[in-house]
């Protein structure tokens, strides 16, 4: 073994089914790891231009100096070329796919090539299979696959699964991937990029152990993390009613995107909140591996079957704040046990929820607009509110029967494109929006982020924080300093929630207890040059921010800092990409 198993990089070709393992000591010393570690491995791995359900297109998973040594430093970072947006797709997730993957003794995985049929990998340690998966291709469930491949992949060490459902398979361009039943590789459609590959699945499972030079320095720097954890007001929200907490503040402040944002404010958005959830279907809490926090919050719906109503099935559904505004509050969905079906059919088909409730609600407008006939919609007549039609909805635009689901499958920004309806299409950058109408700063965020995601820089933040809407320079300014800094975290890699515990300070600190030689001066020069190249990358497959389409929907509807001005978001976005261009 080399002085640091984080530097391996295992390189994985489906096309001829071989594997080989390269040290990269330099790479990662300059990047830190995670997500600095995986735009390097993109750009020397991703051929310029290429389609993004080419063999060609590499998937790059990638850990951190932090993942298995500190708690919350949970979460894998994957990377690839967006087949949904068509520049850099990224997307992270935690469950246990962080610590197998360090454990296995890897710092990052590269995956290149297709299979000519489906496989699932199987990574041991050092050792890599691939399985035949022709069993497993074409199941509806996502949650079976994963039953099935535990069954078949017996073993000893922390053990991930990460695994598409049908939409994956028929490239649905915002397919997800699913790890540990719970989490996602949710955004910009890394799903259907295992789908193009004929990859089902992958299974890593890790017996290594962790070594650390110092380990009385270690338990010191540990503890007061833990304790800083626990002891924090933000986690413990986040453990108790989680983010569906967010549902009232934000209605209450007119920031919360419904129907489409024809309104901001939602009349059924108590019976969704997050108390309204835990009270009356909360049944476990879970943690990724190696986080004292568990804000994973599963519902637990009781439904009698059919043939004997004395007889019950539950079901186990995970819910968040992005899942209930998309599939709530967007879709005018009020009634909760609906919702809850809602998602667990998005989990099963293995979509991403945000995407596909953007979708539905432009669907929605679409008809009423008689922009799409009902004939087009298969049996789905969508309303507002209505969850069976859209539960149908969904299934078709997984099966795609016909030209509407063909390009309802590729999101609004296509979808409109074909039908018209772009002034309501809710994409920034082509990726469908988050759940936050809250001003410029959270739109101009999801114009220009590297992931058009909230979580580049959480604009809304900004917005709900300052009184008047600001200047351009200073949304600009701000966006860009929490998204340089947010590279730090994502390199190291720590979950988003922990970003008020992981201070600067603290993590220079624990890079230094994990071996990693980097001064608490430098962190926000490597951030910075992370931010620079996952914005070259951008350029380079063709984001032009002069060409960013802003739907008049969103400057129509008062937000939560009032009309937001078309002027002022353009002169942002321009400031900017001079800000980003000379990082
Ligand atoms: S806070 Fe939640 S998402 Fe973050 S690591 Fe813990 S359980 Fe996972």
């Amino acid at each position: 073994m080399p002085d640091n198993p984080l530097h391996r990089v295992l390189c994985i070709d489906l096309t001829n089914q071989q594997y080989r393992v390269e040290e990269k000591p330099h790479l990662f010393e300059e990047s830190v790891g995670g997500t600095g570690i995986a735009i390097r491995l993109l750009e020397e791995e991703c051929p310029p231009g290429i389609d993004p359900l080419r063999p060609e297109n590499p998937i790059v998973f990638a850990v951190g100096p932090l993942t298995g040594l500190f708690p919350l430093a949970s979460k894998t970072v994957a990377m690839f070329k967006s087949p949904l947006t068509g520049n850099l797709g990224e997307s992270h997730a935690g469950g246990r796919s962080a610590v197998s993957l360090r454990l296995a003794g890897y710092g990052a995985v590269v995956i290149k090539g297709a299979s000519e049929s489906p496989v699932y990998l199987s990574i041991h340690d050092d050792k890599v299979y691939f399985r035949d998966a022709s069993a497993l291709w074409g199941m509806t469930n996502s949650h079976t696959i994963g039953r099935v491949i535990r069954e078949r992949e017996p073993g000893s060490g922390t053990r991930t699964i990460m695994r598409i459902g049908r939409a994956g398979e028929q490239l649905v361009r915002y397919a997800s991937v699913i790890t540990e039943t719970y989490r996602h590789f949710g955004r910009l459609g890394l799903g259907a990029v295992f789908g193009s590959k004929k990859l089902k699945a992958i299974v890593i499972s890790g017996n290594r152990s962790l070594i650390v030079a110092n380990p009385k320095q270690y338990r010191k720097t540990y503890d007061e993390i833990f304790q800083a954890a626990v002891n924090s007001s933000v986690m413990q929200k986040y453990h108790q009613v989680g983010t569906a907490e967010n549902i009232e503040p934000l209605n209450a402040v007119g920031g919360l995107p419904t129907m489409n944002i024809k309104e901001s404010r939602f009349d059924g958005a108590k019976a969704i909140s997050g108390e309204q959830m835990a009270q009356q279907y909360l049944g476990r809490r879970i943690a990724c591996a190696h986080c004292p926090i568990a804000c994973i919050h599963i519902a637990a719906l009781r439904e009698p079957y059919e043939q004997d109503p004395y007889f019950y099935k539950t079901s186990m559904i995970s819910y968040d704040y992005e899942p209930i505004y998309a599939m709530g509050s967007m879709l005018g969905v009020s009634d909760s046990r609906g919702l809850l079906k809602l998602l667990d059919d998005a989990d099963r088909l293995g979509v991403d929820v945000m995407s596909a409730g953007v979708v539905l609600a432009w669907a929605t407008e679409a008809l009423e607009k008689g922009l799409i006939k009902l004939e087009d919609l298969a049996g789905a007549e969508l309303k507002w509110g209505d969850h069976q039609a859209y539960r149908r909805a969904l299934k078709m635009i997984v099966e795609q029967p016909n030209d509407l689901y063909r390009a309802l499958a590729r999101g609004v920004e296509y979808a409109s494109s074909q039908y018209g309806g772009a002034d309501f299409a809710l994409a920034l950058g082509g990726n469908e929006m988050p759940g936050y109408h809250t001003g410029p700063a959270a739109y101009a965020g999801f114009l220009m982020g590297s992931r058009h995601s909230h979580l580049d820089s959480a604009g809304y933040s900004i917005d709900l924080k300052s009184k008047n809407q600001q200047s351009a320079s200073k949304i600009a300014d701000a966006l860009i300093a929490e998204e340089t800094w947010r590279q730090i975290l994502s390199s190291a890699v720590v979950c988003f929630f922990a970003r008020g515990v992981y201070t600067q300070e603290r993590i220079a600190r624990a890079f230094d207890v994990a071996g990693c030689d980097v001064r608490s001066e430098t962190l926000l020069q490597i951030g910075g040059e992370t931010l620079r190249r996952k914005y070259s990358f951008k350029l380079r497959e063709g984001f032009s921010p002069k060409k960013l389409r802003i739907p008049q929907r969103i400057l129509e509807t008062p937000s939560a800092s009032g009309i937001i001005s078309e002027s002022l978001l353009r002169e942002t976005v321009s400031q900017m990409n001079q800000k980003l261009t000379s990082l």
